[in-house]
């Protein structure tokens, strides 16, 4: 296997009034270098979780299942790594970006201190530091750097701040750049100019990027692979164009459809119908069965796996050769 990250199996759960939850079951997708992959799912299907398992951001023990390999296959177990080991891959080989770019900021520090210190602490030599920061700044598409790396985050707009971020991401030069809902903050406009932005990173750079988002027009817009995920559990995977064109999962064929413009500015929205299972009130057999019209009664007892279904496509779904075309 040769991918820069591979999560195999991975289980996480959370303590809850009752006993536990378990807010994402055995999820297994793997992003290969300089590969964007998109992580797409309603709220409580487990995909910020998972973003959060990989940069390291969840409380002490609540991974109880799976492997996060890094860089290949056996390679290094993220999950087994030292506290030391997690502080330096953070930020460095693995950086973040979020929907909110001030809880990210330092609000004391000019940008150009901040993206400073992060290439001070890289190791940069000194002398080079100002430069680095002036190109990573105007990378990032900020206007006029050297006068705007001596602002601070609250004089930049949202737009500006999620440049500003994205510079701070890139300092470390980072092999994976994870971006959970990096545009949903943002106007339209705003937001499409970024989503351009992160694309021409990925590809000038060969960065690979785990984007989370609820929003398939963004995936659609930016991901070379999709993985959708229902009620913590991975629905479908496989690359964007044959997923979206006909996917292989209800789910997935259910989002689409809601979203005519990815497919066709013509076709009508149907609303997804029902409401989301979440993880707390996971129904048995298969969890979308409740909300599926393609729903019959093995659905309602037994868990479909997680399967190939078409050359590099996986559908949890019994009856998913029933949606690929022959
Ligand atoms: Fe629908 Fe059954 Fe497939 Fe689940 S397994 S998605 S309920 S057809």
């Amino acid at each position: 296997v040769d991918g820069l990250l591979e999560v195999d199996g991975l289980v996480i759960d959370l303590p809850a009034a009752g006993g536990g939850v378990r807010v994402v079951d055995r999820v297994t997708f793997d992003i290969p270098p300089a590969t964007t992959v998109g992580l797409i799912g309603e709220s409580g299907s487990g995909k910020t979780m998972t973003a959060n398992a990989v940069i390291g951001l969840l409380p002490d023990g609540a991974v109880t299942g799976g492997h996060l390999r890094w860089r290949g296959s056996p390679g290094e177990d993220l999950l087994q790594a030292s506290p030391a080991r997690r502080r330096r891959l953070r930020g460095h080989e693995i950086a973040m970006i979020f929907q909110d770019p001030l809880a990210a900021l330092n609000p004391t520090q000019t940008i150009g201190r901040q993206v400073g210190e992060i290439l001070r602490r890289a190791g940069r030599p000194r002398a080079e530091v100002r430069g680095r920061v002036l190109e990573l700044l105007e990378r990032a598409g900020i206007p006029e750097p050297a006068a705007r790396m001596r602002s601070y985050p609250h004089e930049f707009s949202g737009g500006m701040r999620q440049r500003a971020m994205i510079a701070l991401a890139l300092a470390g030069s980072p092999a994976l750049l994870l971006a959970d809902e990096p545009t949903t903050a943002l106007d339209v406009t705003v937001q499409a100019r970024i989503l351009r932005l992160l694309r021409s990173i990925q590809e000038e750079q060969g960065l690979a990027m785990l984007l989370v988002s609820h929003d398939l027009r963004v995936v659609a817009h930016v991901a070379h692979q999709v993985v959708v995920m229902y009620a913590g559990r991975v629905a479908e995977r496989g690359p964007t164009g044959a997923v979206l064109a006909a996917p292989a999962h209800p789910y997935s064929r259910a989002l689409v459809e809601s979203v005519p413009a990815v497919r066709s500015r013509t076709a009508l929205a149907h609303p997804l119908p029902g409401t989301p299972a979440t993880p707390a009130n996971r129904p048995p057999g298969c969890a979308f069965h409740p909300r599926c019209p393609l729903a019959r009664e093995r659905c309602r007892t037994e868990e479909p796996p997680a399967r190939p279904v078409a050359p590099g496509r996986w559908a949890a779904c019994h009856f998913a050769e029933e949606l690929l075309p022959r």
